[in-house]
């Protein structure tokens, strides 16, 4: 199963990824992560990230490129992947089809988790206070939102238009979002398969 979860910040991609992950026997790869690690680790793409992100802002289409490029030739993801975080734009969305093209990997479901603006920012800020990361602080939230709107919501109707969308309401228990994408992914491949 290839995979890609699409969302707002704080719409619960990583929990769902991890939650589904051992479900589907296939990595979650979420290009937040792989950033905060190299960030931590201080490498020089860390270096380049880290105001970017501290701003809630996005870091270039060539870094990210690079990363799930890498990311994507190692023996791990041979069974599908989960996507979280990638792509957030339609150059990288672009960058993607041609990249899963070459490796003969195309994608097999594309879902958005949907969460209301008000529910985003409450999340974010409970996760502040246990996290301490500094894009979940309340401002950079709405400005991270911003970006989100402006250009990672046109990402959604790329893979709309060609069938590819499939919507879940991510409001509610874990558990019920769980079986919701659940649903949405027998739906997809049910459709696949004609
Ligand atoms: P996330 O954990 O997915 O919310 O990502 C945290 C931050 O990492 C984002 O606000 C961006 O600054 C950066 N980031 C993660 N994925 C991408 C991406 N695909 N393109 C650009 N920046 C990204």
């Amino acid at each position: 199963m290839r995979l890609v979860l699409l969302g707002p910040p704080g719409s619960g991609k990583g929990t769902q990824a991890t939650r589904l992950k051992t479900e589907l026997s296939v990595p979650h790869i979420s290009t937040g992560d792989m950033l905060r690690a190299a960030v931590a680790a201080g490498t020089p793409t860390g270096l380049k990230a880290k105001a970017v992100m501290d701003a809630g802002k996005l870091v270039s289409d060539d870094i990210l490129l690079a990363m799930l490029e890498e990311r994507l030739s190692q023996d791990d993801v041979k069974n599908g992947f989960i996507l979280d975080g990638y792509p957030r734009n339609l150059a990288q969305a672009d960058a993607m089809d041609h990249l899963l093209a070459k490796i003969g990997q195309p994608l097999d479901a594309v879902v958005k988790l949907e969460v209301p603006n008000e529910a985003i920012i409450a999340r974010c800020e409970i996760r502040f206070a246990a996290e301490h990361r500094k894009d979940d602080d309340p401002v950079v939230v709405r400005d991270r939102l911003k970006v989100y709107a402006e250009q990672t919501a046109p990402v959604a109707d790329f893979f709309a238009r060609r069938g590819k969308l499939q919507v879940v309401d991510g409001v509610g228990e874990l558990d019920e979002v769980t079986a919701r994408v659940k649903r949405a992914l027998a739906a997809e491949s049910a459709a696949a398969n004609g």
